[in-house]
């Protein structure tokens, strides 16, 4: 007798079912029609039509890995939250991304960077949603779709168009210190590993003594800081469209384990009231010399997501994730952010996202949600409510029941935050030019800002973005502004 070789493992169905053939449908005779009850081909054609699920709106393409943040600072008499307590270590997940380019678009474009963390900590996922800026190009919710919009496609011909960019820009002072940034140096990293994140939006901490203080993040890379010259970023957009995505995964596989030093800005609660700048403002920063810089820890990320779609694709991060000892701030942009990124987890990847393998948290779920599409985990059986007589869990108020707040009072209005003695849209991206850039970095910006400005941007607008520079540094606006007059 004899015996058919082993081969395992061997090919199953979605169903643990050993299949037939790698590579023949089931046919009537060779030529025959292909039969329905070939289940395997079906499940097979089905299963690829359903391997997407909907790219995000922004930060569409990212790369990301797993690692560990720990704890080489003492900062508990701000924050008494968990991870931030001496000598701890958290396990975490990084994604970084671009914002407007859809999945396929090159990593080198001009644009922001995304900066995703996810902490898991003892009392639940703590996120993080910064960028490598430390601004963003507006302070209220209500313009965010508007500038999305500008930034994406043409509803007529699908294209990007500079002149929407520049249209939106310009009708909108406020990002003059984001579209400085952006058009500088840093507006193309040379890698992930080499670039900066911000939480560019003020926290909340509160210590264990109930003290509260006004925070801002700042990861600084420990690779140095690095970009690419628009030239460079051309010439790589096409010859390697990935290549962040590759440095960053090639980085982790080999051992070169890219690290972050966490530091915050500490702001004493009654110091906003009457700060020079409104520190709510996500156009403005905290000037380092009124707050300095504070260490905190180092996150260094050692592990590739072993499946892409899995772990990155899937990941949702979401800044409403606030632990306790951590809160939120009166900025504007932040508490619309806490509503939309887990409404868009809902809609993009389903309910029960919190679920998938890197949402999951790796401390006791204990929550009253049932049902909903794709729930495998079982909900509390003892009783699905909450009071119950019948052992389920109750919020422990002694614990937890502080509210990271503040007081708010006063009539329901739609204005803009009040005025700060040094609140303006073009003062500090202005400090930028002149006393942050040295001459070199003064040239490419003019030479990134006229080369953008120049590919298809009308004259009206071209003519309203000379103002814009103007205001921001007059001889920075001079400078393209003779450019376009032929000077
Ligand atoms: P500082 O001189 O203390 O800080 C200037 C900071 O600018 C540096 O620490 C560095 O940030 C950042 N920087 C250096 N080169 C570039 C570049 N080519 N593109 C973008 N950023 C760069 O001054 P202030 O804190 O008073 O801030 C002055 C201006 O610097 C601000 O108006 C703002 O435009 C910019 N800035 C300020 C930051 C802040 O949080 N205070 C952060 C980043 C920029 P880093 O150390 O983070 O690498």
């Amino acid at each position: 007798m004899t015996q058919t070789p082993q081969r395992d493992p061997y090919t199953t169905n979605n169903a643990g079912i050993p299949v037939e053939s790698d590579e023949h449908s089931l046919t009537v005779g060779d030529t025959g029609p292909v039969l329905l009850q070939d289940h395997y081909l079906i499940e097979k054609m089905a299963q690829f039509n359903r391997e997407r699920v909907p790219e995000r709106v922004v930060h569409a393409k990212g790369s990301g890995g797993y690692g560990t943040f720990e704890v080489t600072n003492d900062v508990s008499q701000f924050t008494k939250a968990d991870l931030f307590q001496p000598g701890r270590r958290t396990e975490m997940l990084a994604r970084f991304s671009t914002v407007a380019g859809e999945q396929g678009s090159p990593d080198t474009w001009r644009d922001p960077r995304g900066f995703a963390l996810k902490f898991y900590t003892e009392y639940g996922n703590y996120d993080m949603v910064g960028n490598n800026t430390p601004v963003f190009f507006v302070r209220d919710p209500q313009k965010f779709q508007d500038f999305i919009r500008s930034q994406k496609r043409r509803p007529d011909n699908g294209l990007r168009d500079n002149n929407m960019q520049w249209d939106f820009w310009t009708l909108s002072p406020e990002s003059a210190h984001m579209v400085t940034w952006l058009m500088g140096d840093r507006g193309v990293p040379k890698t992930y590993r080499n670039m900066n994140g911000y939480s560019s939006h003020t926290y909340m901490w509160v210590n264990g003594g109930g003290e509260r203080f006004w925070i801002k993040y700042h990861l600084k890379t420990d690779q140095g800081i690095e970009f690419l010259t628009q030239a460079d970023a051309d010439r790589l957009a096409g010859e390697d469209t990935d290549v962040h995505r590759r440095d960053l995964f090639d980085a982790i596989a080999r051992g070169d384990h890219p690290s972050w030093t966490m530091y915050v800005q500490v702001m004493p609660f009654d110091d906003a009231a009457d700060y020079r700048f409104n520190p709510f403002d996500l156009t403005k920063v905290w000037p380092h010399a009124d707050y300095p810089l504070i260490e905190v820890g180092r996150m260094t990320l050692d592990k590739n997501p072993e499946d892409y779609f899995v772990h990155i694709e899937q990941a949702a991060f979401e800044p409403s994730n606030l632990v306790p000892g951590i809160g939120p701030s009166p900025d504007k942009m932040l508490l619309g952010r806490l509503f939309s990124y887990p409404d868009t987890h809902r809609y993009r990847i389903g309910p029960n996202y919190a679920q998938l393998p890197p949402n999951r948290p790796r401390s006791a779920v204990n929550s009253y949600a049932k049902d909903g599409p794709m729930r495998y985990e079982p909900a509390n059986t003892a009783a699905p409510y909450a009071p119950n007589s019948y052992g389920g869990p109750t919020a422990d108020v002694d614990r937890f029941g502080d509210i990271a707040g503040w007081r708010a009072a006063g009539e329901m209005v739609r204005e803009a935050y009040a005025l700060h003695r040094e609140d303006d849209d073009f003062g500090q991206p202005g400090t930028m030019v002149r006393e942050v850039l040295d001459e070199a970095a003064r040239d490419r910006l003019a030479s990134n800002i006229t080369g953008h400005l120049s590919n298809g941007v009308s004259r009206p607008v071209v003519e309203r973005a000379l103002q814009y520079w103007r205001n921001v540094d007059k001889e920075l606006g001079d400078r393209i502004a003779g450019h376009f007059n032929g000077g």
